[in-house]
């Protein structure tokens, strides 16, 4: 009987669940970005701004004081990872800050609003709402593409494009060296998946963003299986059954349809505003190269808000679409606010192409740069008889104190972006420079979120509308 009653209250609770999204749906946020962008730090500083109220000025309901209570809540994906909040912000507000574990894996928190009416004499407005933040690597994305490919034209795409890299040598040599028309010998496929994840780890490295099978390089705890065992190899003349490429193919194939679609199918289709994060200074840092490679990557992450783009999604989607994106450059604390604009049009100018080719008719769009927690202060030196803003924070690698300018970001995007299309090594007419900073010690009285830059327009911009 008490299994009995257990389950009925089991089911009741299930249905209790799901009468409340009927009259509640829950808005989902996608949060995503290639890795190192900021993810982990600004879902940790979003929602521990919206937790204690902190300085959220452009968060309009909040200046209006229709935020009653936010809470964290159980999420209602029950198998899926908890992005871990509590642990994020220990590190970051400690003692000794620290920057906390990035994204490796989707990761989901629900944060519940409660909310004084808005509309005429308090008679309109949702009294709740739920948000669902999903945090997802944007590697993921790219795999989107495989969809599209069979084994062999992945396989001559990827040798031909990553030939030349100097990064790639000792993979390529190994797959140059192997006759795929032989047995498969579990070892050297081992070895060949080995080989190509250091390539793709090296290249990562490198500031490389073409980054494909986006497992390879957060594996999770699929890390060893055979699905993601396998690599790109030169196409043999035959392929009999048993062969190393066959395998290859079999992998490649089970790759797509047990890790990409379900990904694709359970959480990214059902994302309702999405935050891509980037981190445009640390590419303008790496050099020209780095900015146009974060260009390209960009414009094919954002095929996957490209109704149409492919047949597949499309049928998954169903007509469903992301209703606003948010592109933000992450970490602006490394700039005085005066170079702010610059970075944003930046910003702006890589994503154009992409943005101007996509159709995101029926999503609204916008850029902006942040700081989800501010591990600087600003300053001005005298340089040559001339003041000089700049900023200052306490080092990573040293934990002293030190004055950073990252160098003169122009004013007009071009003379960034059209370097970087020419293939330019390096940037001819500038330096820029950056330096690690530790997030500073918090010295915050109750009520008080963690400081950061913007991060309050750009929650305003993707829920404001449902506060
Ligand atoms: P993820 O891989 O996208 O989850 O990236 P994280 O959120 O872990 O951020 C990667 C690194 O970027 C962090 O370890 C920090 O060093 C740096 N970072 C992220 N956000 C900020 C920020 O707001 N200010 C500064 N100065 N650094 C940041």
């Amino acid at each position: 009987l008490s299994s009995l009653t257990h389950g009925i209250s089991r089911s009741l609770d299930g249905l209790a669940g799901s009468v409340t999204d009927l009259f509640d749906p829950p808005l989902r946020l996608g949060v995503t970005g290639l890795s190192g962008a900021g993810k982990t730090v600004f879902i940790t500083a979003l929602v521990a701004n919206l937790l204690d109220r902190g300085r959220m000025p452009q968060l309009v309901a909040h200046s209006q004081g229709r935020i009653e209570t936010v809470l964290l809540q159980p999420q209602p994906d029950l198998t899926l990872p908890r992005f871990d909040f509590e642990s994020h912000l220990t590190d970051l507000m400690g003692s000794d800050p620290r920057w906390p574990q990035s994204t490796r894996a989707v990761s989901e928190l629900r944060l519940s609003f409660r909310l004084r009416p808005s509309g005429f004499l308090g008679l309109t407005g949702n009294t709740r709402l739920h948000l669902d933040i999903v945090d997802y690597p944007g590697e993921w994305l790219l795999d989107l593409s495989l969809l599209d490919k069979d084994y062999s034209r992945w396989a001559e795409e990827t040798l031909t494009r990553i030939a030349k890299r100097p990064e790639a040598a000792d993979f390529m040599a190994q797959a140059r060296a192997e006759d795929g028309s032989l047995a498969l010998d579990e070892p050297r496929a081992q070895g060949l998946a080995a080989a190509f994840t250091a390539y793709l780890q090296a290249a990562r490295g490198k500031g490389w963003s073409d980054l494909t099978p986006g497992r390879f390089l957060l594996p999770g705890e699929l890390a060893g299986s055979p699905v993601l065992t396998f690599a790109p190899l030169p196409q043999p003349a035959s392929t009999p059954r048993g062969s190393l490429w066959r395998e290859m193919e079999r992998r490649y194939e089970a790759y797509k349809a047990k890790v990409v679609k379900p990904f694709f199918r359970d959480h990214f289709s059902r994302i309702d505003r999405q935050v891509v994060l980037m981190d445009v200074l640390g590419a303008v840092h790496a050099g020209p190269r780095a900015v146009e490679d974060l260009r390209r990557t960009m414009a094919e992450i954002l095929t996957a808000f490209r109704p149409g783009a492919n047949g597949w999604l499309s049928r998954i989607l169903g007509g469903k679409r992301v209703e606003k994106i948010l592109f933000a450059a992450t970490k602006a604390d490394h700039l005085h606010h005066h170079q702010h604009p610059a970075l944003t049009a930046i910003t702006e100018a890589l994503l154009s192409d992409a943005r101007r080719r996509a159709d995101f008719s029926g999503a609204r769009t916008m850029a902006l740069s942040l700081a989800s927690l501010r591990a600087t202060v600003e300053d001005s030196v005298q340089r040559d008889g001339a003041p000089l803003d700049l900023v200052r924070g306490r080092l990573i690698s040293t934990g002293k104190q030190a004055a950073m300018y990252a160098g003169d970001l122009p004013t007009d995007p071009a003379r960034i972006l059209a370097p970087a299309r020419e293939g330019a090594e390096r940037w001819l007419d500038a330096d820029f420079s950056l330096m690690g900073f530790a997030p500073a010690r918090m010295t915050l009285k109750p009520g008080e979120g963690p400081p950061h830059i913007r991060l309050d327009r750009a929650a305003e911009f993707l829920i404001g509308d449902r506060l």
